[in-house]
């Protein structure tokens, strides 16, 4: 986990000035005053760089953005709202009507119901696969696929992606290709692996303690004349291109999804994100080091667990080759049947009940009565959830008190 030191010295010193105040400034305002009308014209134009209006960023929002690019070698972020903000920033400044999307894998609940039930109204429409389905995902790439969408760990069915082969499948077809990294900041870095948007909600283990709702786009640079976002397919970028440059993916998502969308971050927010990515580095390696921990344990009493560590699991060779610094803070644990996982979390002490992911504390949540409710059994199936699957999403506790507790719960 060498990378972790690094990011250990880089986020504290990024995120602190060395010059008057130390913590970041919180600019609660919702407008700018420009002072003369001729940078008032530079602002809109562009010319001047200072800020226009909170919905198009914010000083301390920028802050956190800054941060965010360096972290996964991007060439800038955008913030907002919350992550499903993140995720719908991401698509919407890409898709117009008529165009598909493929998606790839487990896929977090909103996200699937963005794609299924409401994209779909403005006829945009979307193909899902298992994460293994390679020669399907290639063989259903149209001249309309605009987006290839993944996530880095499937929630909550636990899959592993192999990024690299779906991303040269994306790059081979010039398609862009979008990950959720929400699960594994700092041990996945997508844009390395090939991914061209990578998408986080803030609000789990990067801000780490449920105080703040969040979320991420971070856009690679646009690079030479054989770039994919050069081609017919992504023609609508020509004039951003122009103006911008190898930036133009940002000025794009600004004004196709941020200004006329608004899923903007506030400033509040964004503040304590950066409280909380100073010590994500620390906090992230702990509780991988602890669900390898605790799943093993509680596997080996017999429960059914599922995380890739546990060489049943079909991707525990990936885990090995391309995960090395785990897969985040989630499991899932089938109890077998409702009655026994409501048993379960009516009689454990130290987990939470919430929906909530990437905490300080150890959550949990039993899954078809909650997030997958509204969802019909053939969708249920599809995404991994069973009638007695609960999620777990370890926190910073001792290991040993999480293993103590589950096994009293489970019995
Ligand atoms: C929580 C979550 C989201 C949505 O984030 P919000 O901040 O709740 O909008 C998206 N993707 C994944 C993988 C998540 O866990």
């Amino acid at each position: 986990m060498n990378k972790f030191e690094n990011y250990c010295t880089d986020f504290v010193q990024r995120v602190g000035a060395k010059e008057g105040a130390i913590s970041p400034a919180i600019t609660s305002s919702a407008s700018f005053a420009y002072g003369s009308p001729e940078t008032a014209e530079g602002i809109f134009n562009g010319s001047v760089k200072k800020p226009l209006y909170s919905r198009m960023g914010n000083p301390t929002t920028a802050k956190l953005e800054s941060i965010m690019a360096k972290m996964d070698g991007g060439i800038g972020a955008v913030a907002t709202s919350s992550g499903m903000g993140a995720t719908t920033l991401a698509c919407m400044s890409l898709l117009a009507s008529g165009d598909e999307i493929i998606s790839v894998g487990g896929l977090f609940g909103g996200t699937y119901s963005l794609f299924n039930e409401t994209l779909s109204r403005f006829g945009i429409n979307t193909s899902f696969f298992d994460v293994d389905e390679f020669e399907a995902i290639e063989n259903t790439i149209t001249d309309n696929t605009k987006i290839i969408f993944l996530e880095s760990v499937g929630n909550p069915n636990m899959c592993l992606p192999d990024i690299k082969r779906i991303a040269n499948i994306a790059n081979k077809h010039g398609v862009a290709l979008i990950i959720d990294n929400t699960i594994t900041p700092l041990s996945i870095t997508p844009l390395e692996l090939g991914a061209d948007i990578v998408v986080y909600s803030t609000t789990k283990i990067i801000a780490g303690n449920s105080s703040a709702l969040g979320g991420c786009a971070v856009f690679r640079a646009i690079n030479d004349d054989a770039d994919k976002f050069k081609t017919q397919r992504y023609a609508f970028l020509e004039k951003f291109i122009k103006n911008a440059g190898s930036m133009a993916l940002i000025p794009n998502a600004k004004k196709r999804a941020l200004r006329d969308f608004g899923m903007s971050a506030n400033a509040h927010a964004s503040y304590q994100t950066m409280l909380g990515l100073e010590t994500l580095p620390l906090r992230l390696p702990r509780i991988v080091q602890s669900v390898e921990t605790i799943v093993k344990a509680l596997d080996a009493q017999g429960l059914h667990i599922n995380h890739p560590v546990l060489a049943s699991h079909p991707h525990h060779a990936r885990y090995n080759e391309s995960f090395p610094n785990g897969c985040g803070t989630l499991f899932t644990v089938d109890m077998g049947s409702q009655a026994r996982a409501y048993d379960f979390l009516r009689k454990t002490k130290l987990a939470t009940i919430t929906a909530n992911i990437g905490d300080s504390r150890t959550l949990a949540l039993h899954m078809a009565s909650t997030i997958y409710s509204d969802f019909d059994q053939e969708t249920r199936k599809f995404l991994g959830i069973t009638d007695g699957l609960i999620r777990v999403s370890v926190g910073l506790e001792n290991p040993q008190d999480i293993i103590d507790d589950f096994i009293k719960a489970a019995e």
